[in-house]
């Protein structure tokens, strides 16, 4: 039996088999055989969405480009297809996704079905951008679904419970760059600029180093501009600075038994502050590089409550004797229609909780989790969170929506697991 585990290495599992599916054909004979299955894409999630002890289907082989609509300006492509494959052939076409992430390194089944999103308060998640999907069903029947069908806005991010995701539809926008500015500002004073900043940027987000007093601004706005970084600046910023140096102080931080983590955070806080302003293409400016192994969970609140939210999830980072050796993200995005999604009929803000240092992570996760409880909040799908089902049905509308067409497509229940169990029955 094959060990797998994920980015984040708190998982580690035995399934009896791992599929591999060359073409839906293959991904319907497996589906048919199966007695239980879960599908995985990159294994980038951190929650126990793809545990299972059974089958584990991965569309690794299915990850070629399928239709290019330049009349519809949409992409198809298979569901195992690599973010950053996506975003190559994309590019060779002169055309982008209009909203990414921090990575690219996720497959689109698993993205969307998670509801993955990136920063920007008039940008709805990933999974808003997807206009069609085909999936074989737990039942093995292939089922089309698109924007405007009735199951569609409660099949996107469907958890991988509805069935094995084959195909994506996304739309796809010309090609454009960012507008890439940098700076640190107090918490206060964000705080205190928060709504100008977010009207005047597309892409805004904050990353904060606790018990720094200061915020890292990352202000990206869409343009037109030609890119002018240089390869070598982006290297030299990308590569040493942000990874290499990065490596080093938590190791170095680590070393001291925490004692120096406060020093090394306030550090780094300024020196991945110092003023950058560059234009690149939209998926330079959108990524970050990818992180050491680490932990995180993440929440998204009304956008609206922002003024009250921030000031005592700080209070929250600060007390309790913790320190963590990584950043932690605020982001926004706009509301949008699908049932699951943590972005569902309403604006958002996203307050993470990330750390490196395994040490104190189940005491920081639960002092997260009652405060994103106290404070309606909604787990990321892809993230470390506890909930009960009681406490989802308040937040989702339509969870009871989701369950009764979970149960359409899988009558046999073959693709659930504990973690769905929990969602789903409670
Ligand atoms: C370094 C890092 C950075 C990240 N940055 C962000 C970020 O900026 N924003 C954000 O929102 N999240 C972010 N995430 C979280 C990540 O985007 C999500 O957890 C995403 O779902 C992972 O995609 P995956 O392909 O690895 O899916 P997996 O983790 O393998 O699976 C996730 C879910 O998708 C289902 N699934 C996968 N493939 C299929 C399929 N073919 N059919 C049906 N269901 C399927 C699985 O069953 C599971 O339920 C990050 C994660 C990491 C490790």
């Amino acid at each position: 039996m094959p060990t797998v585990t994920n980015f984040g290495k708190n998982l580690r599992f035995r399934p009896r088999v791992v599929a591999r599916p060359r073409d839906r054909a293959e991904v319907i004979a497996i589906v048919r055989g199966a007695r239980k299955l879960r599908a995985v894409g990159a294994a980038h999630s951190w929650s126990p969405a793809i545990v299972t002890d059974d089958t584990l289907v991965s569309l690794d082989r299915m990850r070629r480009p399928l239709a290019l609509d330049r009349d519809r300006m949409q992409v198809t492509v298979e569901g195992g297809m690599r973010l950053h494959e996506v975003n190559a052939y994309l590019a060779r076409h002169g055309l982008a996704l209009t909203s990414l992430g921090s990575i690219d390194q996720q497959a689109v089944a698993g993205i969307i079905a998670t509801g993955t999103h990136g920063s920007g308060a008039r940008f709805r998640c990933i999974s808003a951008q997807v206009a069609r999907l085909e999936l074989v069903d737990g039942r093995g029947q292939v089922v089309t679904l698109a924007r405007g069908d009735a199951d569609f806005a409660g099949a996107v991010v469907g958890l991988g419970a509805l069935g094995v995701t084959t195909a994506v539809t996304f739309d796809v926008v010309p090609a454009f760059q960012l507008h890439d500015v940098t700076t640190r500002a107090s918490f206060a004073d964000a705080l205190a600029g928060l709504d100008a900043a977010l009207a005047a940027s597309d892409h805004y987000k904050l990353w904060w180093l606790p018990p720094s007093d200061d915020v890292i601004v990352y202000d990206r706005r869409r343009t037109d501009r030609p890119a002018d970084d240089s390869r070598l600046r982006r290297f030299v910023k990308d590569r040493v600075v942000s990874v290499a140096m990065y490596r080093a102080l938590v190791a170095a931080g680590r070393a001291s038994g925490r004692r120096w983590i406060p020093g090394i955070n306030r550090f780094l806080t300024r020196e991945a502050s110092r003023p950058l302003d560059r234009v690149v293409p939209s998926a330079v400016g959108f990524l970050t590089p990818v992180p050491p192994v680490h932990r995180e969970g993440e929440w998204a609140f009304p956008a609206a409550d922002a003024a009250r939210l921030l000031p005592a999830y700080r209070a929250l980072l600060l007390g309790g004797g913790h320190t963590y050796n990584f950043i932690q993200e605020l982001r926004w995005s706009a509301a949008d229609d699908l049932w699951l999604s943590p972005g569902y009929q309403r604006d958002t803000i996203w307050l993470s909780l990330y750390n490196i240092d395994p040490g104190g992570w189940p005491a920081q996760l639960e002092r997260m989790d009652d405060f994103a409880r106290a404070h309606g909040g909604r787990p990321h799908w892809g993230k470390e969170a506890r909930f009960d089902r009681a406490y989802l049905r308040q937040q989702y509308a339509r969870l009871d929506d989701f369950a009764a067409l979970a149960d359409r497509y899988d009558p046999e229940r073959k693709l659930r697991n504990p973690w769905l169990d929990a969602i789903l029955e409670g």
